[in-house]
């Protein structure tokens, strides 16, 4: 097919997510044929790098052997069987493996097919773990302003982002949300919005969500140091379950396969998904401690059954691509070898914020957001509808990048098998893409015009 083909039946008939398809019918649409490591090819033979992991899901890069080989060597043999009533050696030996690298006492792992299904399945065994103990007053959780945790209206009760979850709040359960812990210096200020909550509904509160270090989607928003644990003591103090949500930041990009790791911290219940199968098929994960799981045996008619299940739950061909990609964790050295990079990213992203339109680059690990000012120094916004991110990285596109902005902060959440020099040109791409848009007026040549001069 001609790439004219192809967008003639794009813009007949589909309808893509996030995305205004009124814009989306004047654009010049990129058609992804091919990919390979850290590029990605489209349907007029252009490269360009995949500067954010294909929406944060890409580990080892595109087309890696053994992730190809091992979804070959199971569609030999089957593609799908059901989990309800049915098991299969992909799915029992994943969840062994998982068990192994998840934090000491998650025990239990339950299926799903999307990071916002496995948030359902958090929020649903939260709430019935509760009841089955009795606690039937156990009604509310706690959630945090700029968090996401997904599209589903279980996910999105939990989102606090206006702009994705503010018109469907009359369809929501009702959450009680917190300040982001990003907004405060210290961690006694930024868990004190969630212990004021859990003070006030004294045996109310079934669980407490959030993201650990990073609230990805509300920008990159980094919580201080400690938080994360805080609020796991708080949880013991109050009784209530702490659901950690790794779908963003699972599978090593923090730097640490978990991010849970880096504040020694065991959930009840920890969702993870994205990273999961290096980013090949959809696929997710809740994992629980074993206190949560016995809540819920009993006979079939003491009604204690998780009544929950989706058909594509513990798929066969994801099962195996999650193995692979968990072998090449351990026979590559992967997360050992990311402090690194993460500590080049970090050096280089402070070149970068020397720009007088870029803020203070918020970085966790290899989760990056670079936010955009029209004046850095009185922290003045840009206009949110001049849509500057989209056109940093419109800009970026055009330089050989592909990234999504989230507003006014340009995105990086490049594969973990991104190698310095590829990490560097990507880099140089941002930056130019960014003085391009701008700042026609500033005075600064950027290292990939200065590449680009010299390569002349
Ligand atoms: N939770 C977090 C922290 C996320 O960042 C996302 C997606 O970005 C989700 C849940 C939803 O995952 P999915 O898009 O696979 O439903």
């Amino acid at each position: 097919m001609t790439s004219e083909e192809i967008f003639n039946l794009d813009r007949q008939y589909l309808w893509h997510p996030f995305t205004q398809m009124q814009d989306w019918a004047s654009t010049n649409p990129i058609a992804i044929v091919s990919g390979d490591g850290v590029r990605v090819r489209d349907s007029e033979g252009r490269e360009y790098f995949d500067a954010n992991s294909s929406l944060w899901v890409t580990v080892h890069g595109h087309c890696r052997r053994e992730i190809d080989e091992a979804i070959a060597a199971q569609l030999g043999k089957i593609a799908h069987s059901t989990m309800l009533g049915l098991t299969h050696e992909p799915a029992a030996r994943l969840a062994q493996k998982l068990v192994e690298i998840a934090p000491k006492g998650l025990s239990r792992v339950f299926y799903s097919d999307s990071g916002s299904t496995a948030v359902e399945i958090a929020i649903k065994m939260a709430y019935q773990t509760w009841q089955h103990r009795g606690h039937k007053n156990k009604t509310k959780c706690i959630a945090l302003a700029e968090g996401y945790h997904g599209d589903t209206l279980g996910s999105v009760s939990v989102g606090g982002i206006g702009l994705f979850h503010g018109i469907f709040r009359p369809l929501l359960f009702t959450a009680e949300f917190a300040p982001s812990p990003s907004r405060f210096q210290s961690v006694d200020d930024a868990v004190s919005g969630i212990e004021e909550i859990l003070k006030g509904n004294p045996g109310e509160v079934f669980a407490v969500i959030m993201e650990p270090l990073v609230q990805a989607a509300g920008g990159m928003l980094i919580a201080p140091e400690g938080t994360l644990s805080r609020v796991r003591d708080l949880c013991n103090r109050y009784d209530a379950l702490l659901i950690v949500d790794e779908v963003a930041t699972g599978f090593g990009r923090t730097g640490t396969m978990f991010a849970c790791e880096q504040e020694s911290v065991c959930p009840d219940l920890m969702t993870v998904a994205k990273g999961l199968t290096g980013g090949y098929l959809p696929l997710a994960a809740t994992l629980a401690t074993e206190e949560v799981y016995s809540a819920f045996l009993g006979n079939s008619a003491d009604l204690k059954t998780f009544y929950h299940g989706h058909s594509y739950t513990g798929n066969p061909l994801a099962c195996a691509a999650a193995l692979a990609n968990l072998q090449i964790f351990a026979d590559d050295n992967v997360i050992p070898g990311l402090a690194p990079k993460i500590d080049f990213v970090r050096q280089r992203m402070s070149e970068i914020s020397q720009n007088p339109h870029v803020g203070p680059v918020r970085q966790c690990g290899l989760m990056i957001g670079i936010p955009l000012y029209k004046n850095a120094d009185t922290a003045e916004e840009y206009d949110w509808t001049a849509r500057m991110g989209a056109l940093v990285c419109d800009r970026a596109r055009a330089l050989g990048l592909i990234t999504r902005p989230l507003l006014d902060v340009v995105i990086f959440v490049p594969p973990l098998s991104s190698t310095r020099d590829e990490l560097a040109a990507m880099m140089d791409i941002i930056e130019q893409a960014i003085v391009d848009i701008t700042q026609l007026d500033y005075d600064h040549e950027s290292r990939y015009a200065q590449r680009v001069k010299s390569a002349l």
